[in-house]
């Protein structure tokens, strides 16, 4: 059985790809911290697009934790192989950095860049053994060019960007393509408290993206159809690049 890993799947972005997983045919495993109600939701969503998975919950930012759970579940489904891998949990703290606080910068490090490599490590021996996988990043803009009040976020998405490029050259003559998707305002619990009016307007599109909008090139780039495309960064803006 062929299954795609998603991390936050249980709401936002992370829902929206799991349910493109499922309509490309992938069991798929959803992982979510602690919202258990809300990753139930994606799971019957997934199930109303003619998918199944399962829940997988962890916390991406515990090392132990994922290795507790996840190496625990692939060790106990030899039958089943992680073909797709997206690594989308993240969070935000936003503060000027002469305020942030320590917790800050650890939290925001370990859940959207230490967590990138602690879970795809786990499941990178079987891609390869297998000769095939794809590992898709979600970063963001403020990994791209830097976003004042985020030095914490910005760190992290660009330290993924650069993890992408390393590990897609790692791995390329493995047939495991390594690409991450840089979105830009998206409509989300994570943008919730940002006044969309105003800042559309300095979007050229003029509007805020949809969580299906960045499944969409997830799923293109999951896909066998983008196999000569790795190392690559995907931007999702709207044309928001100043
Ligand atoms: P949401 O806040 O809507 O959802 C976050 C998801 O991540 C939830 O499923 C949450 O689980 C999960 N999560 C958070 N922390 C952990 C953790 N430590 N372990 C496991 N799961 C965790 O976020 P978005 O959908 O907006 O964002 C998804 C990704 O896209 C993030 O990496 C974000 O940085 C990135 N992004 C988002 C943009 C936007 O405009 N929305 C713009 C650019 C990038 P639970 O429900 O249990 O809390």
């Amino acid at each position: 059985m062929k299954c795609a890993l998603v991390t936050g799947g249980s709401r936002g972005i992370g829902r929206a790809i799991c349910v493109k997983m499922a309509t490309m045919g992938y069991y798929v495993l959803i992982n979510y911290k602690s919202n258990t109600e809300e990753a139930n939701n994606t799971l019957e969503q997934v199930r109303a697009n003619g998918g199944d998975g399962e829940l997988l919950p962890f916390d991406v930012a515990d090392k132990e934790q994922i290795k507790e759970v996840l190496d625990t579940w692939i060790n106990a489904n030899e039958d089943k192989d992680i073909e797709v891998l997206v690594n989308n949990a993240g969070i935000r703290d936003d503060s000027l950095m002469v305020w942030l606080k320590d917790e800050q910068w650890d939290s925001v490090i370990n859940t959207s860049l230490n967590s990138f490599f602690y879970v795809t490590r786990l499941v990178l021996d079987r891609m390869m053994l297998n000769r095939y996988g794809r590992i898709i990043n979600v970063v963001s803009l403020s990994g791209l060019k830097g976003v004042a009040g985020q030095t914490n976020y910005s760190a992290a998405k660009a330290g993924v960007i650069g993890a992408t490029k390393a590990l897609a050259q790692e791995v390329g003559r493995s047939g495991i393509t390594v690409n991450a998707v840089a979105p830009g305002f998206i409509k989300t619990d994570m943008t919730e408290g940002l006044d969309e009016k105003e800042l559309k307007r300095t979007i050229p599109v003029n509007r805020f993206g949809l969580p299906e909008e960045v499944a969409h090139a997830v799923g293109f780039l999951a896909s066998k159809d983008a196999s000569y495309i790795t190392a690559e960064v995907l931007s999702i803006n709207g044309g928001l690049y100043s």
